[in-house]
C-alpha cells in the first residue's frame, strides 16, 4: 500500500499558482477553481480504476460500511477542500463519491480524508496485528463493541467481571455478546433496529429486559 500526497496548487498554471477565486454572485469567501481540480484527477489516475471521493459536508455520511466498501478498491483519490469548497463543475464533470465525516464544517478536508484513510487501512488484511481485532470492532457487526478489561482483576474495589477469568471460552463468547446487545441498546438502540438479529441475540435481549425489570 502506497499513500501519495498531491498539492493543488502544482496542476495551476499561473505565475503564483491561485487554485482559489472570488464567487460569482458575490459573497464571503473563496471558492476552489475547477481547472487544477480537474487536470489533478485527470493525471493522477490515469488508467488506474481510482474510485474517485470529494471530501465534503455535503456528502454521505461516513460509516463502517462505507469503509468496508472503500477497502475493495484498488485505488482511492480523495481531494481535499479549502474555503467555501468546490466550484460546482467539478461535481458536474467527475460525478465523484462524495463523502462528509459528520453534521459540522471544518476548515479543510485533510482531516476527514485522515479520518477516512485510517478507518479504511485497518481493514486491509495484515494491517492490524491480529485480524480479530476489527471483526469485533463496534459498528462491524452492527452492534457497539463489548465493555473490555485488562490487568489488573481489581482496581479501586473494582473487580473484573468473574466470567472473563473463568477460561470457560464459550461463557465468556455469550457473555460478550450480551454486553454488545447491552451497551448498543442502551446507547444507540437505532443500531440495534437495524442489526441482523440470531435466534440467540433475541434471547439474551429478553435476558436483559428481565434484569431490567427484577433490577
Ligand atoms: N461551504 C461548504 C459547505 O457549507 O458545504 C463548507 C466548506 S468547508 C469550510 C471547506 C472544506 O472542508 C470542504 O470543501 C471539505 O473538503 C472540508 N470539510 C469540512 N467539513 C467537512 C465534513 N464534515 N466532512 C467532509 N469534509 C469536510
Amino acid at each position: 500500500m502506497e499513500i501519495v500526497v498531491h498539492d493543488l496548487r502544482a496542476f495551476a498554471h499561473d505565475r503564483h499558482a491561485i487554485v482559489d477565486d472570488r464567487p460569482y454572485g458575490g459573497g464571503a469567501g473563496m471558492v476552489l477553481k475547477p481547472e487544477p481540480i480537474l487536470e489533478a484527477v485527470a493525471r493522477i489516475t490515469q488508467g488506474r480504476g481510482t474510485h474517485l471521493i470529494l471530501l465534503t459536508p455535503q456528502g454521505r455520511p461516513f460509516e463502517q460500511a462505507v469503509a468496508r466498501e472503500l477497502v475493495e478498491h484498488p485505488h482511492l483519490l480523495l481531494v481535499c477542500g479549502r474555503y467555501e469548497g468546490f466550484d460546482e463543475r467539478v461535481r458536474e464533470r467527475l460525478c465523484p463519491d462524495e463523502i462528509s465525516i459528520g453534521d459540522y464544517v471544518l476548515t479543510g478536508g485533510e482531516l476527514p480524508a485522515l479520518v477516512v484513510l485510517d478507518a479504511t487501512i485497518r481493514l486491509i488484511p495484515g494491517v492490524l496485528g491480529d485480524t480479530d481485532s476489527a471483526r469485533y470492532d463496534s459498528f462491524m457487526e452492527a452492534l457497539l463493541d463489548f465493555p473490555q478489561y485488562t490487568r489488573p482483576p481489581v482496581v479501586d474495589k473494582l473487580s473484573v467481571p468473574e466470567v472473563l477469568l473463568s477460561g470457560d471460552h464459550e461463557r465468556i463468547r455469550r457473555w460478550r455478546r450480551k454486553e454488545a446487545l447491552r451497551r448498543t441498546k442502551t446507547r444507540r438502540p437505532d443500531l440495534l433496529r437495524r442489526a441482523e438479529l440470531t435466534e440467540e441475540d433475541r434471547r439474551l435481549l429478553g435476558e436483559i429486559e428481565e434484569e431490567k425489570g427484577s433490577g
